[in-house]
Protein backbone atom coordinates (compact mmCIF):
# COMPACT_ATOMS: atom_id res chain seq x y z
CA UNK A 1 0.00 0.00 0.00
CA UNK A 2 1.40 3.49 -1.01
CA UNK A 3 1.90 6.08 1.68
CA UNK A 4 -0.07 8.89 0.77
CA UNK A 5 1.85 12.08 -0.09
CA UNK A 6 2.75 14.83 2.70
CA UNK A 7 0.65 17.51 2.13
CA UNK A 8 3.00 20.06 3.34
CA UNK A 9 5.45 18.92 1.27
CA UNK A 10 3.82 18.84 -2.10
CA UNK A 11 3.80 21.26 -5.02
CA UNK A 12 -0.03 21.28 -5.25
CA UNK A 13 0.14 22.59 -0.91
CA UNK A 14 2.33 25.31 -1.94
CA UNK A 15 0.18 26.41 -4.66
CA UNK A 16 -2.71 26.42 -2.38
CA UNK A 17 -0.90 28.20 0.20
CA UNK A 18 0.28 31.09 -2.11
CA UNK A 19 -3.88 31.48 -3.06
CA UNK A 20 -4.94 31.43 0.49
CA UNK A 21 -2.47 34.18 1.30
CA UNK A 22 -3.67 35.95 -2.22
CA UNK A 23 -6.97 35.81 -0.86
CA UNK A 24 -6.25 37.51 2.31
CA UNK A 25 -4.65 40.15 0.46
CA UNK A 26 -7.57 40.79 -1.89
CA UNK A 27 -10.11 40.67 1.18
CA UNK A 28 -7.79 42.99 2.87
CA UNK A 29 -7.47 45.57 -0.30
CA UNK A 30 -11.43 45.06 -0.92
CA UNK A 31 -11.54 46.64 2.69
CA UNK A 32 -9.56 49.57 2.81
CA UNK A 33 -11.28 49.79 -0.93
CA UNK A 34 -14.35 50.73 0.75
CA UNK A 35 -13.03 53.84 2.30
CA UNK A 36 -14.93 57.21 2.48
CA UNK A 37 -14.29 60.60 4.40
CA UNK A 38 -16.61 60.47 7.43
CA UNK A 39 -15.93 63.88 9.08
CA UNK A 40 -12.98 66.31 10.12
CA UNK A 41 -12.58 68.36 13.43
CA UNK A 42 -9.87 70.73 14.42
CA UNK A 43 -9.30 69.12 17.90
CA UNK A 44 -10.48 65.66 19.87
CA UNK A 45 -13.39 66.73 21.79
CA UNK A 46 -14.70 68.09 18.21
CA UNK A 47 -14.76 64.26 16.76
CA UNK A 48 -17.75 61.67 16.78
CA UNK A 49 -17.02 59.15 19.84
CA UNK A 50 -17.08 55.58 17.94
CA UNK A 51 -17.87 52.18 18.66
CA UNK A 52 -15.65 50.56 16.26
CA UNK A 53 -11.66 50.37 15.88
CA UNK A 54 -9.85 52.92 14.55
CA UNK A 55 -6.54 53.31 13.03
CA UNK A 56 -4.23 56.81 12.57
CA UNK A 57 -1.70 57.65 10.24
CA UNK A 58 0.52 59.82 11.52
CA UNK A 59 4.48 61.18 10.27
CA UNK A 60 6.15 64.63 9.33
CA UNK A 61 4.87 66.16 6.75
CA UNK A 62 6.03 64.91 3.57
CA UNK A 63 6.44 61.67 4.86
CA UNK A 64 4.44 60.20 1.63
CA UNK A 65 0.97 59.97 3.97
CA UNK A 66 -1.43 60.79 1.77
CA UNK A 67 0.18 58.99 -1.03
CA UNK A 68 0.24 55.83 1.28
CA UNK A 69 -3.66 56.24 2.28
CA UNK A 70 -4.73 56.64 -1.22
CA UNK A 71 -2.63 53.75 -2.44
CA UNK A 72 -3.83 51.36 0.18
CA UNK A 73 -7.56 52.55 -0.31
CA UNK A 74 -6.95 53.03 -3.96
CA UNK A 75 -8.41 56.11 -4.27
CA UNK A 76 -6.40 59.39 -5.82
CA UNK A 77 -7.78 61.67 -4.01
CA UNK A 78 -8.67 60.50 -0.90
CA UNK A 79 -5.99 61.79 1.73
CA UNK A 80 -5.21 64.72 -0.48
CA UNK A 81 -8.94 66.02 1.05
CA UNK A 82 -7.02 66.49 4.26
CA UNK A 83 -4.86 69.10 2.01
CA UNK A 84 -8.28 71.24 1.13
CA UNK A 85 -8.20 74.72 3.11
CA UNK A 86 -10.05 74.48 6.14
CA UNK A 87 -8.58 70.88 6.26
CA UNK A 88 -5.28 70.55 6.51
CA UNK A 89 -4.54 71.02 10.37
CA UNK A 90 -7.76 68.98 11.11
CA UNK A 91 -8.14 65.53 12.16
CA UNK A 92 -9.71 63.66 8.94
CA UNK A 93 -11.34 60.51 9.52
CA UNK A 94 -12.73 58.28 7.47
CA UNK A 95 -15.02 55.06 7.46
CA UNK A 96 -14.13 51.65 6.62
CA UNK A 97 -16.94 48.74 6.03
CA UNK A 98 -18.66 46.67 3.44
CA UNK A 99 -22.15 46.93 2.50
CA UNK A 100 -22.33 50.37 3.76
CA UNK A 101 -21.80 49.52 7.41
CA UNK A 102 -18.97 51.15 8.99
CA UNK A 103 -16.30 48.25 11.00
CA UNK A 104 -13.78 50.46 11.95
CA UNK A 105 -11.88 54.31 11.44
CA UNK A 106 -8.51 55.14 9.18
CA UNK A 107 -7.48 59.04 11.03
CA UNK A 108 -5.37 61.07 9.01
CA UNK A 109 -4.04 62.98 11.47
CA UNK A 110 -1.89 66.13 9.55
CA UNK A 111 1.75 66.04 8.95
CA UNK A 112 4.18 67.45 11.29
CA UNK A 113 7.43 69.21 11.13
CA UNK A 114 6.61 71.65 8.50
CA UNK A 115 9.23 74.34 8.94
CA UNK A 116 6.94 77.26 7.62
CA UNK A 117 4.41 77.06 10.17
CA UNK A 118 4.84 79.14 12.86
CA UNK A 119 6.17 77.91 16.31
CA UNK A 120 2.88 79.08 17.78
CA UNK A 121 0.76 76.78 15.72
CA UNK A 122 3.04 74.23 15.69
CA UNK A 123 2.90 73.83 19.18
CA UNK A 124 -0.90 74.23 19.08
CA UNK A 125 -1.17 71.34 16.69
CA UNK A 126 1.56 68.91 18.54
CA UNK A 127 -1.07 69.42 21.54
CA UNK A 128 -4.14 68.81 19.74
CA UNK A 129 -2.43 65.42 18.43
CA UNK A 130 -0.65 64.50 21.91
CA UNK A 131 -4.22 64.62 23.35
CA UNK A 132 -5.72 62.63 20.38
CA UNK A 133 -2.95 59.99 20.50
CA UNK A 134 -3.36 59.84 24.76
CA UNK A 135 -7.12 59.97 24.72
CA UNK A 136 -9.12 58.32 21.66
CA UNK A 137 -10.85 56.01 23.21
CA UNK A 138 -11.28 53.34 20.22
CA UNK A 139 -8.18 54.09 18.97
CA UNK A 140 -6.44 50.54 18.00
CA UNK A 141 -3.74 51.06 16.15
CA UNK A 142 -0.87 53.70 14.98
CA UNK A 143 0.79 53.85 11.49
CA UNK A 144 3.95 55.95 11.69
CA UNK A 145 4.70 57.13 8.35
CA UNK A 146 9.15 57.44 7.97
CA UNK A 147 11.09 58.73 4.75
CA UNK A 148 13.81 56.28 5.38
CA UNK A 149 16.26 58.60 3.82
CA UNK A 150 16.03 60.57 6.65
CA UNK A 151 15.35 58.24 9.47
CA UNK A 152 13.47 58.65 12.41
CA UNK A 153 13.44 62.31 13.00
CA UNK A 154 12.99 63.88 16.49
CA UNK A 155 9.43 64.68 16.28
CA UNK A 156 9.22 60.95 15.30
CA UNK A 157 10.99 60.22 19.00
CA UNK A 158 8.83 62.48 20.53
CA UNK A 159 5.35 60.37 19.03
CA UNK A 160 7.05 57.23 20.39
CA UNK A 161 7.38 58.42 23.95
CA UNK A 162 3.76 59.37 23.47
CA UNK A 163 2.42 56.76 22.60
CA UNK A 164 4.47 54.33 24.66
CA UNK A 165 1.90 53.69 27.25
CA UNK A 166 -0.48 52.70 25.34
CA UNK A 167 1.91 50.27 23.09
CA UNK A 168 2.62 49.02 26.49
CA UNK A 169 -1.38 48.56 27.14
CA UNK A 170 -1.78 46.79 23.41
CA UNK A 171 -1.99 49.56 21.02
CA UNK A 172 -0.73 48.22 18.21
CA UNK A 173 1.84 50.05 15.91
CA UNK A 174 3.88 49.76 12.53
CA UNK A 175 6.32 52.24 11.00
CA UNK A 176 5.66 52.58 7.32
CA UNK A 177 9.41 52.89 5.47
CA UNK A 178 7.31 54.99 2.38
CA UNK A 179 9.45 55.85 -0.61
CA UNK A 180 11.49 52.59 -0.19
CA UNK A 181 12.48 52.74 -4.60
CA UNK A 182 14.67 55.39 -3.86
CA UNK A 183 16.88 53.16 -1.60
CA UNK A 184 19.25 50.68 -2.89
CA UNK A 185 18.50 46.94 -1.54
CA UNK A 186 21.15 46.97 1.15
CA UNK A 187 19.86 50.73 2.24
CA UNK A 188 16.75 49.19 2.41
CA UNK A 189 18.25 46.20 4.64
CA UNK A 190 19.93 48.56 7.26
CA UNK A 191 17.34 51.34 7.59
CA UNK A 192 14.55 48.03 7.80
CA UNK A 193 16.56 46.90 11.07
CA UNK A 194 18.13 50.01 12.34
CA UNK A 195 14.03 51.17 12.53
CA UNK A 196 13.07 47.35 13.91
CA UNK A 197 15.60 48.45 17.26
CA UNK A 198 13.91 51.89 17.44
CA UNK A 199 10.36 50.56 16.83
CA UNK A 200 9.97 49.54 20.22
CA UNK A 201 7.80 45.86 19.70
CA UNK A 202 5.97 47.47 17.01
CA UNK A 203 6.14 46.29 12.93
CA UNK A 204 8.48 48.00 10.64
CA UNK A 205 7.45 47.62 6.61
CA UNK A 206 9.26 48.93 3.33
CA UNK A 207 6.86 50.86 1.27
CA UNK A 208 6.85 52.23 -1.93
CA UNK A 209 4.01 53.66 -3.76
CA UNK A 210 5.20 53.44 -7.60
CA UNK A 211 7.04 50.36 -7.21
CA UNK A 212 3.56 48.67 -5.44
CA UNK A 213 6.42 47.30 -2.75
CA UNK A 214 4.62 46.37 1.16
CA UNK A 215 1.18 47.60 0.01
CA UNK A 216 -0.80 44.20 0.56
CA UNK A 217 1.61 43.11 3.67
CA UNK A 218 0.21 46.82 4.73
CA UNK A 219 -3.25 46.25 3.81
CA UNK A 220 -3.03 42.73 5.72
CA UNK A 221 -1.90 43.96 9.23
CA UNK A 222 -4.49 46.98 9.07
CA UNK A 223 -7.18 43.88 8.08
CA UNK A 224 -6.16 41.62 11.04
CA UNK A 225 -5.58 44.60 13.37
CA UNK A 226 -9.36 45.62 12.97
CA UNK A 227 -10.59 42.04 12.39
CA UNK A 228 -8.98 40.44 15.32
CA UNK A 229 -9.02 35.92 15.26
CA UNK A 230 -10.08 36.16 11.79
CA UNK A 231 -13.16 37.05 13.43
CA UNK A 232 -15.82 38.83 10.67
CA UNK A 233 -16.23 42.27 9.98
CA UNK A 234 -19.42 43.69 11.35
CA UNK A 235 -19.72 43.80 15.48
CA UNK A 236 -22.69 43.76 16.77
CA UNK A 237 -22.55 47.13 17.22
CA UNK A 238 -21.73 48.61 13.95
CA UNK A 239 -23.28 51.51 12.66
CA UNK A 240 -24.29 52.44 9.33
CA UNK A 241 -22.04 54.66 7.24
CA UNK A 242 -23.11 58.30 6.72
CA UNK A 243 -20.74 61.21 6.41
CA UNK A 244 -20.86 63.30 9.30
CA UNK A 245 -21.98 66.94 8.83
CA UNK A 246 -19.34 69.40 9.75
CA UNK A 247 -20.73 71.67 12.52
CA UNK A 248 -17.74 72.81 13.58
CA UNK A 249 -16.18 75.94 11.76
CA UNK A 250 -11.95 75.87 11.75
CA UNK A 251 -10.61 77.84 14.39
CA UNK A 252 -7.92 78.22 13.45
CA UNK A 253 -5.02 79.65 10.48
CA UNK A 254 -4.58 76.89 7.72
CA UNK A 255 -0.96 77.41 6.93
P1 LIG B 1 2.52 63.79 3.01
O1 LIG B 1 2.83 65.24 3.17
O2 LIG B 1 3.14 62.96 4.08
O3 LIG B 1 1.05 63.51 2.84
O4 LIG B 1 3.29 63.32 1.65
P2 LIG B 1 2.75 63.10 0.17
O5 LIG B 1 2.00 61.83 0.05
O6 LIG B 1 2.08 64.34 -0.31
O7 LIG B 1 4.15 62.87 -0.59
C1 LIG B 1 5.19 63.81 -0.52
C2 LIG B 1 6.06 63.66 -1.77
O8 LIG B 1 6.68 62.37 -1.79
C3 LIG B 1 5.27 63.77 -3.07
O9 LIG B 1 6.06 64.42 -4.04
C4 LIG B 1 5.04 62.32 -3.47
O10 LIG B 1 4.89 62.14 -4.86
C5 LIG B 1 6.32 61.66 -2.97
N1 LIG B 1 6.10 60.24 -2.64
C6 LIG B 1 5.17 59.74 -1.82
N2 LIG B 1 5.26 58.39 -1.75
C7 LIG B 1 6.29 58.03 -2.56
C8 LIG B 1 6.90 56.77 -2.92
O11 LIG B 1 6.51 55.68 -2.47
N3 LIG B 1 7.97 56.82 -3.78
C9 LIG B 1 8.44 57.99 -4.29
N4 LIG B 1 9.49 57.94 -5.10
N5 LIG B 1 7.89 59.19 -3.99
C10 LIG B 1 6.82 59.21 -3.14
Amino acid sequence: MSTPPNPSKTAGHSAAKTAAEKSVATVAMGWLHTAKFLTTAPQLHFLPELNVPEIAFVGRSNAGKSTCINTLTQQKQLAFASKKPGRTQHINLFSLGKQGIMDAVLTDLPGYGYAAVPKQDKIRWQQVMANYLVSRENLMGIVLMCDPRHGMTELDEILLEVIRPRVEEGLKFLIVLTKSDKLTRAEATKVLSITKLQAGGGDVMLFSAPKRQGIEEVAQLLYQWAHPEGKKALPANAIAITEIEEEVPPEFPEN
